[in-house]
């Protein structure tokens, strides 16, 4: 027979879990206890014969009271709540009881699917401080268990519908009332609903397509809509494979009981593109006749067990008995021996330290449930997945992510496998960590913890020591002060066996370093300007940080004055804007100007003042033959002694003292020498000195010549020449 299996078919891992457990408290039962079925386990009548002859006993709600009243005697009283759920007020009643009677256990079957979905309702429709219920629609069939116990969860009204024509004949007739609840509609036009924030869930086994269509339907009606994506991923992938696989076939038979709703739901998707057929069970296989030369589909829904589905195929192929010829298409394609073999696998039981892969079905606030494809649902506790206090696993994984994790512990009783996400991460990491260690590239962590002679960063989940010397931090400062900081790091020793790295924070800032000189020295030029700090004085000169290489400002550059010390202009760690005059690569020497023409206090003496102005100056200098004033900061002028009063004077201090403030009339600017002359005689009223400057013409020209040999910006200079004569 030329047959092809979905590979997803047969127990889900909610189904796998509840039938686990119910096998597990049927064969550790004792002669005394009751083991009670609350309704279907499953819905797989197969299943639930084989749980009925190993001593459990099936129950609907109403019984339980009248089976309490009788079990007087019975030592234990076990009840397993279905995998689909049960309603709220039920499981409210049963928790009372447990809490009332010692001999009374409760196994909540109940996949982690379905929890998650009365979680949302019961919290999404609840009125919140001072607000009102929210009204739910439910996508599914309305008299489905799940369906039922999803509605018994929401705090206004709830409705359920199975498409999307009977949501829309629905709301034709029926409207929701702001206070959540629901009433008739007026009539077509009235829309007077369409802001309440009603609440959308699908069920777990709902047709993908519907809830789509459904979906935008209920989001183009409702602007205030709340919608949540409930179908099951295990359901999502099964109908996404029964669709291909149906369309490739020319008959699809589908192994499981009728009454199971995601079984029948890959009925109607398969029959939409070729013949279709259910088998239940061994019985209907033998009584299938499949024609030689067709390609068989066959799927299998999540309530029919591994064991079932190897029989039908076995059953088929001796009808026909036709050799089986597979498709190996993408690894789809089994063959009868490794059809085995993969059930066989799929039933494994699982050992402590084996790496294991899943897909997330479900996230809670606390852990995370995989889907292993195996007998035990995989449980991963936010201890094993993070460190960090606060994380949200619903921020840091998926619903449908597929996850690799090592198994910590396994539980057959509970078929429940914990597994670890950090140890796999831990292996990631490490690999990660000799990767960086063999191509010597940097990798980013945080700093934890400062030990004995040197700090621990995080990298990743894997703690590195870093020695003092490496981190970055001089011998005597305080290697507290790298803790919470992020750093990057080379690795500089490893030991692979013991899985000790050792790394570097000097590394990196060494390479870094090096980089950004070797930019700088590509991209210098004379006349390119930077802005540097003063990072150290010479007598000579200052040095200045240009961001990793220091170029040098000398004293002569830094002022139009003559200065005693760098520090007279500058001072360190100040900002200061530099030019490059000159530069040489191969010494590593950079020549910087810090004064410019702009501020040469000769050009900004010219920018401010005209020969006849008037200015306020300050002696500065007196010479027997006149006194220095400056007019400017750093420019002088000469106010010979003929021109500081209206009377002769022997020497300019008999009226004239230094750091005095007097008015002068500039006489004189010598643009090519940089001389000025002043006259404060030439402001004083009347004209008395005209005689006096007539007669002493001749002796005070041959002065002022001797006195313009000295240079106007230099009067300290002139001074101390004075000095030494
Ligand atoms: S089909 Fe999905 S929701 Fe239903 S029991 Fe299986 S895993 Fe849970």
């Amino acid at each position: 027979m030329n047959y092809e299996l979905c590979p997803h078919s047969g127990f889900c891992f909610g189904v796998s879990r509840a039938v686990s457990a119910a096998e597990e408290l049927a064969e550790s039962k004792k002669p005394g206890e009751r083991l009670l079925l609350l309704e279907e386990l499953i819905h797989n009548h197969l299943v639930m014969e084989e749980l009925r002859r190993s001593g459990a006993e099936m129950v609907m709600p109403d019984e339980l009271d009248s089976i309490y009243r009788e079990s007087r005697d019975a030592s234990r009283i076990t009840v397993v709540i279905r995998a689909h759920g049960i309603e709220k007020a039920l499981r409210e009643k049963l928790r009372r009881l447990e809490e009332a009677d010692p001999r009374i256990r409760i196994f909540d079957g109940t996949c982690p699917e379905v929890s998650r979905i009365h979680k949302i309702v019961d919290e999404n429709t609840a009125a919140v401080s001072g607000g009102i219920q929210k009204p739910l629609i439910v996508i599914g069939s309305p008299g489905h268990p799940e369906v039922r116990a999803i509605m018994s969860y929401a705090h206004g009204a709830a409705v359920a519908v199975n498409s999307l024509g009977e949501l829309e004949e629905l709301l034709r007739h029926k409207k929701f009332t702001n206070d959540g609840f629901m009433t008739d509609r007026a009539g077509e036009g009235d829309l007077s609903d369409s802001g309440v924030a009603v609440v959308a869930v699908a069920q777990t086994t709902q047709m993908l397509t519907e809830w789509k269509k459904c979906r935008k339907f209920i989001k183009n009606l409702y602007t205030n809509a709340i919608i949540f994506d409930t179908i099951c991923r295990v359901t999502e992938l099964r109908q996404n494979e029964a669709e291909l696989l149906s369309r490739r076939a020319d008959l699809m038979v589908i192994i499981g009981d009728r009454l199971s709703s995601n079984t029948a739901k890959l009925y109607e998707i398969s029959k939409k593109n070729c013949r279709t057929v259910f088998v239940d069970g061994v019985g209907a296989a033998a009584e299938l006749h499949v024609p030689g030369g067709i390609k068989v589909g066959i799927a299998a829904g999540a309530s029919t067990p591994g064991g079932i589905i190897e029989e039908v195929i076995r059953t088929m192929e001796q009808n026909e008995n036709i050799n089986a010829s597979m498709n190996e298409e993408k690894g789809m394609a089994v063959t009868e021996e490794n059809f085995e073999q993969m059930l066989e696998e799929s039933l494994k039981p699982l050992t402590t330290g084996e790496a294991v892969t899943g897909i997330i079905t479900s996230i809670g606030a606390n852990e995370i449930h995989v889907d292993l494809m195996s007998k035990c649902t995989g449980i991963i506790p936010i201890s094993e997945i993070t460190d960090e206090s606060g994380a949200k696993l619903e921020e840091m994984f998926n619903v449908g992510d597929e996850i690799e994790a090592i198994v910590v512990k396994v539980s057959d009783l509970d078929g429940v496998a914990t597994l670890s996400r950090k140890r796999v991460e831990n292996i990631i990491n490490w690999r990660r960590i000799v990767a960086a260690y063999n191509e010597q590239t940097a990798l980013e962590g945080k700093i934890v913890e400062v030990v004995k002679s040197g700090v621990i960063i995080l990298l990743e989940s894997i703690r590195v020591f870093i020695p003092a010397s490496q981190s970055g931090i001089p011998r005597d400062g305080d290697l507290n002060t790298l803790i919470g900081t992020t750093q990057r790091v080379k690795i500089i020793d490893l030991n692979e066996q013991r899985r000790r790295a050792v790394a570097s924070i000097r590394a990196v800032l060494r390479e870094e370093r090096k980089a950004v000189e070797a930019k700088f020295w590509a991209e210098i030029e004379k006349g390119k300007r930077y802005e540097g700090i003063v990072k150290s004085f010479m007598p000579y000169g200052a040095f200045v940080d240009l961001g990793g290489v220091d170029g040098m400002v000398h004293s002569s550059e830094l002022s139009w004055k003559r200065i005693k010390h760098p520090s007279d202009v500058v001072s360190l760690g100040q900002k200061i804007d530099v030019y490059v005059k000159d530069f040489d690569p191969d010494r590593r020497r950079i020549s910087l100007g810090y004064k410019t023409e702009e501020s040469n206090p000769w050009n900004v003496f010219i920018e401010k003042y005209k020969k006849g102005d008037v200015a306020v100056v300050k002696i500065v200098n007196l010479m027997p033959f006149g006194a220095f004033a400056e007019v400017v900061p750093g420019t002088d002028g000469l106010i010979h002694i003929s021109q500081i009063t209206d009377h002769k004077i022997a020497h300019p201090g008999e009226v004239l003292s230094l750091g005095q403030e007097v008015e002068a009339k500039i006489t004189d600017i010598d643009e090519a020498n940089q001389k000025i002359s002043l006259s404060v005689r030439a402001l004083l009223e009347g004209n008395k000195s005209d005689e006096s400057d007539e007669s002493d013409e001749s002796e005070v020209t041959e002065e002022i010549e001797a006195a313009e040999e000295i240079p106007a910006e230099t009067s300290e200079a002139a001074g101390d020449t004075a000095d030494d004569q």
